[in-house]
């Protein structure tokens, strides 16, 4: 007999980073940004007016859309915001990815992608990377439905240039090629150039990391005009509110301080490349991370024992068990401190298992 089950969306979910409830871990397992978010940020929220939530907010997100602009030198039309790039991925996923052919997304990356497209029923191939960990463009030639690939890549850290970009683009006129720049505030190139002389490029960023709003959820799209568009009639055939007023607020002021942003993300930038110093002299391995987190392994540790010892001991890491990377983890950029109690407790695991 049928029943109401036979016709349910079965999904098998993505599966976030642990949020503890303890107090006085150290969270290193889900890359937000050890720092708060620009003085400006909590000034908007103090004037912020709460008798204003009784209307609807901007559909249009304009004051955002506007500061993105112009932040970075586009017009409005070439913006599009939403709650948090998990948003504007899924959303482009929904919007651009209907040919039926198999969408390209490398083999490890984003653990979202292949969620969304099981999700959406998107066909999808998973290219691998070569043995360290890169993107050949070469491995993306042929027929596809689309193509999306983080710069700096997630969970490696490690980033392209931008002629990569060029000739995968160069290769396909035909499909949208959406390249997500979670990351790329911490040391890549961006490929935003790239929007003006290809129209079927969408490039993704997000306030998460180097702006330290994970909390708030805001991301944004940029491309050309049409693709655009594109997105925010689907957008508008979903949901029209996604963005709440105060996020709209804090977003907005966000981008107003670009000093704190930019010694920020410098903070951070110098932490990894002590941690990776650190991590180097007591034996692990990792590719050239950009980005605030360090992917490594080490010789002689299985990284599944090391991570149920951190976590332990308080410190959260992301381990991740799936294929070619199950002997890593992927260490997100504290503070300073974090960073040394880190190293210390690692050197103690080492210690006690005879190792260095
Ligand atoms: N892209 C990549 C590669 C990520 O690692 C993340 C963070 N999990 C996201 C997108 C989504 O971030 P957010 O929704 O917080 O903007």
């Amino acid at each position: 007999m049928p029943t109401w089950r036979d016709n349910v969306r079965k999904v098998v979910p993505y599966v976030p980073g642990e949020q503890p409830n303890k107090k006085d871990v150290i969270k290193l397992n889900t890359n937000e940004n050890p720092y708060p978010p620009a003085p400006g940020v909590k000034k908007a929220l103090d004037s912020f007016d709460y008798e204003t939530l009784r209307k609807y907010p901007d559909p249009k997100c304009s004051k955002l859309v506007s500061a993105i602009a112009s932040y970075y030198g586009l017009s409005e039309d070439q913006v599009f915001v939403g709650v948090g790039s998990d948003d504007v991925l899924a959303m482009s996923f929904l919007t651009f990815f209907n040919s039926g052919k198999p969408v390209l997304f490398p083999d490890i990356t984003y653990s979202f992608y292949d969620v969304w497209a099981d999700m959406l029923r998107i066909p999808y191939r998973q290219v691998p990377l070569n043995n360290r960990f890169h993107v050949d463009p070469d491995d993306y030639i042929g027929d596809c439905g689309g193509i999306v690939i983080p710069n700096p890549n997630a969970p490696t850290g490690i980033a392209e240039k931008m002629d990569t970009y060029e000739k995968i683009l160069d290769g396909h006129p035909g499909v949208v090629v959406i390249i997500d720049e979670a990351y790329v505030d911490f040391g890549a190139e961006s490929v935003l150039p790239l929007i003006d002389k290809y129209d079927n490029l969408l490039v993704v960023q997000t306030f998460s990391k180097s702006r330290a709003m994970a909390g708030s959820r805001i991301g944004f799209a940029m491309g050309s005009p049409e693709l655009i568009k594109y997105l925010s009639d689907v957008k508008f055939s979903f949901n029209s509110y996604t963005m709440d007023r105060v996020t709209i607020d804090l977003g907005t002021a966000a981008l107003s301080d670009r000093k704190y942003f930019e010694e920020g993300v410098n903070k951070i930038i110098r932490t990894r490349e002590w941690t990776k110093k650190k991590l180097k002299d007591l034996g692990f391995e990792f590719g050239d991370s950009v980005s605030n987190f360090i992917f490594a392994r080490h010789e002689g540790v299985s990284a599944s024992d090391l991570f149920e010892w951190l976590k332990s001991e308080g410190i959260y890491v992301r381990y991740f068990d799936k294929p070619r990377i199950s002997d890593y983890l992927r260490i997100t950029i504290g503070t300073d401190e974090e960073m040394e109690i880190f190293i210390e407790k690692v050197k103690t695991y080492l210690t006690m298992h005879g190792i260095g």
